[in-house]
């Protein structure tokens, strides 16, 4: 099998296994029992919080285990802005980008829906970046309570500069989220060179397993917890504390953090090889997203005249894994919220593929799959020609 999904899922690493088992076997105490069983897992709770919050470059108490990438954008963003609300009833608009996972959309149309907010979505260019301009215009409202902007694209891997996005909304005083779910593992996740006030990450995108993501939240941005009950999290986020996701989090993040210098330019030489002949070998393929402020591991394309869908079935048909979109979107025919926003609509959106790779993706895979995708969409025209 040729896997080309890792924007979707990854593995979980054998390393990472091994640190989180003592975990869930001999070592299975809850955290807030007062034994030794279950002080031991404070400690290892504590510091796989300590061991993550330096990778970030925060402080462990900005720390926020949650169930995944999701939990930890819906805790942001209803959270910092129901509190900023809470504090000042005059702040009521929420401005997020064009080409946010439905994970933030759908946190900020709860808050239009339920709690009378606005939201303001930045247009972006046809490659995927924000447009500054338009960026300026909606951070003067002064009712703006949070913005929100993804490091990097899940459907076409346009990466953002999050830290020029950031120093214009701290110059109006607007805290900053990041959804980093994508960007984990392969960008540099320092909180004080993105100065972002928020950022979310989840496992199973980085070598850990589905079921835990990070929320970072800092210390000066006041925040409502969604979840109520026993006060774990330090009030933040309550429920039995996941110790041993929460250690194998650690652990796969500082496996990436150390690994990463090696991959990334190795990864990235690949896709840019792999783009090529895909463009060469299909005159009717378009790259989407920005062809080199993107992430290593996503390439992605419009095959116009082609069928995203039977493509992803042809090619799934000799063992190759990609995605017509992003995972959450797939099955759904409506057309992408993203490719929209970046201009691609109508039948041209229902022929995307995205192909992404993990850090031990081989040249010869990327030879094999290039080569299965041409062949792929000869094959589905001479069909559709008949
Ligand atoms: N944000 C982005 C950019 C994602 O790509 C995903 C998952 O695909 C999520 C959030 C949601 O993360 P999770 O699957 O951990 O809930």
């Amino acid at each position: 099998m040729i896997y080309l999904d890792a924007a979707a899922t990854t593995p979980v690493r054998r390393e990472v296994i091994e640190a989180m088992f003592p975990w869930l076997t001999n070592n299975f105490g809850n955290p807030s029992s007062h034994h030794e069983l279950g002080e031991r897992a404070a400690v290892a709770l504590a510091d796989s919080r300590q061991r993550i919050a330096s990778i970030l470059g925060c402080h462990a108490e900005e720390i926020f285990f949650t169930s995944g990438g999701t939990e930890a954008d819906n805790l942001i963003i209803k959270g910092i802005a129901l509190a900023r609300h809470q504090a000042d009833p005059h702040l009521t608009r929420i401005v997020i980008s064009a080409i946010e996972h439905p994970a933030v959309m759908e946190a900020a149309r709860y808050l239009e829906r339920l709690h009378g907010f606005t939201v303001d979505k930045v247009p972006v260019d046809a490659q995927g970046l924000v447009d500054r301009t338009a960026f300026e215009a909606l951070l003067e409202n002064d009712a703006v309570a949070l913005v929100s902007v993804m490091y990097a694209n899940n459907e076409v891997g346009t990466v953002q500069d999050i830290t020029e996005l950031t120093a214009l909304a701290h110059e109006r005083g607007i805290p900053f989220h990041s959804d980093c779910v994508q960007a984990a593992s392969w960008l540099s996740l320092d909180t004080r060179m993105l100065g972002v006030d928020a950022l979310s990450i989840s496992g199973h995108k980085v070598g850990a397993p589905k079921g835990i993501g990070v929320a970072y939240i800092s210390s000066n941005t006041a925040f409502e917890p969604l979840i109520h009950g026993g006060g774990q999290e330090r009030g933040g986020r309550s429920g039995t504390e996941n110790v041993a996701f929460a250690v194998a989090m650690a652990k796969a993040m500082e496996m990436a953090e150390q690994e990463r210098a090696g991959y990334y330019w190795r990864v990235s030489a690949l896709r840019d090889a792999f783009i090529e002949r895909i463009l060469c070998q299909n005159p009717n393929a378009i790259l989407t997203g920005h062809p080199s402020k993107r992430l290593p591991s996503i390439a992605s394309f419009c095959f116009a005249q082609s069928s995203g869908e039977s493509l992803l079935l042809e090619l799934e048909r000799k063992n190759i894994l990609s995605s017509s979109g992003s995972a959450c979107a797939a099955g759904s025919d409506e057309p992408s919220e993203v490719l929209t926003a970046l201009g691609i609509a109508g039948p041209l959106a229902q022929t995307a593929l995205r192909f992404s790779m993990s850090a031990e993706v081989s040249e010869a895979e990327l030879d094999v799959a290039a080569d299965e995708v041409s062949a792929a969409v000869v094959r589905l025209n001479q069909l559709a020609n008949r």
